[in-house]
């Protein structure tokens, strides 16, 4: 296995191995891996001959009082993960490798809306990185108003990412699925020649969904995050009995969190699987997605209904 954290180097070797005729497999990550992570490996692996997955915490994607200082890294077990794994290349750019010239003000500038900082209006000088991309109506709901700018940093990186590892296929998981549908829609969009494929949701024992993000919740919480598999369940449970008003799925599921003490609910959502735009009944295929603060700790959980088994939700 390959370590390589040079963009130019990363994209003279995709190069190479797709002129030598390899299907290349992309999985990005931000690190920190988890069997959800692996599970986009193996993926990748069943389609392609080699497998790259970057590990790059993008700071264009976190708002100003997220978490990008804090989010948890561990290089050498991800190596270690990555190794038993198969993969083939690691990509581990820094941040000055990905955003030339501004890397030092790079979260500020996400901060205050990519408009450079007041040294570099002062200098006179032109704001170094300054390119990114638009998401579109996709992501104006859930966690795209939530989070003001998110995708946009998430599409650019990804963009770039595929610039630089030029892949066939590249591996997204269920578990983020409007960003899984924004990446769907900008391939096509902007005909980037990639198949995009989907990873379901993989659990902990106890249904939570596995994310980087578990290991800051304390014992107390992390019995208290169940409320979100268990919030789905409602829903199915309810679909399955026959309901097909959205506004009674979610009061339910809003309630059922409500009565967690750790627990607040960011947005409750059901919206059409391919357009996201929120439906009042459930007749087409419909997302039912959730985001919630467990503590300080923002979980998000997903279902489509009628359930496709892409949630891998217990019964
Ligand atoms: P992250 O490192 O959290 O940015 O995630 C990298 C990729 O792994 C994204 O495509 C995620 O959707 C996917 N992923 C994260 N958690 C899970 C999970 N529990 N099951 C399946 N895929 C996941």
């Amino acid at each position: 296995m390959e370590v390589i954290a040079s963009p130019l180097e990363m994209q003279q070797t995709a190069l190479g191995l797709r002129q030598a005729g390899k299907r290349i497999g992309l999985v990005p990550t931000m690190g920190f891996l988890h069997e959800g992570h692996l599970s986009l490996v193996r993926l990748a692996r069943a389609q392609s001959d080699i497998v790259i997955l970057s590990i790059f915490v993008n700071p264009t994607q976190f708002g100003p009082n997220e978490d990008f200082k804090e989010y948890p890294h561990d290089f050498e077990r991800d190596r270690a993960l990555c190794a038993a794994a198969g993969v083939d290349i690691i990509f581990n750019p820094s941040l000055e490798a990905m955003y030339p010239a501004i890397a030092p003000s790079v979260a500020q500038r996400a901060m205050d809306g990519g408009q450079g900082t007041m040294a570099d209006k002062m200098a006179g000088r032109p704001a170094g990185y300054a390119v990114y991309l638009e998401p579109g109506d996709l992501a104006h709901g859930l966690c795209g108003a939530a989070r003001p700018g998110h995708f946009r940093g998430v599409l650019t990186v990804v963009a770039k990412l595929f610039n630089l590892t030029m892949p066939t296929v590249a591996v997204f998981g269920q578990k983020d699925a409007q960003q899984l549908r924004l990446i769907e829609q900008m391939v096509r969009d902007l005909n980037f020649p990639i198949a995009i494929v989907r990873a379901p949701i993989v659990r902990e024992s106890d249904g939570l969904a596995k994310s980087s993000r578990n290991t800051y919740l304390s014992p107390a919480e992390r019995r208290e995050s169940l409320c979100l598999m268990q919030a789905l369940k409602t829903a199915r449970n309810l679909y399955r009995k026959g309901e097909r008003a959205a506004p009674r799925i979610i009061e339910a599921m809003q309630a059922l969190i409500e009565s967690v003490a750790s627990a607040h609910v960011d947005y409750v959502a059901i919206v059409d699987a391919d357009t996201l735009e929120p439906v009042p009944r459930l007749e087409a295929p419909a997302l039912v997605a959730l985001a919630v603060y467990i503590g300080k700790t923002r979980l998000i959980d997903n279902l489509t209904l009628p359930d496709d088994g892409a949630s891998n939700l217990p019964e």
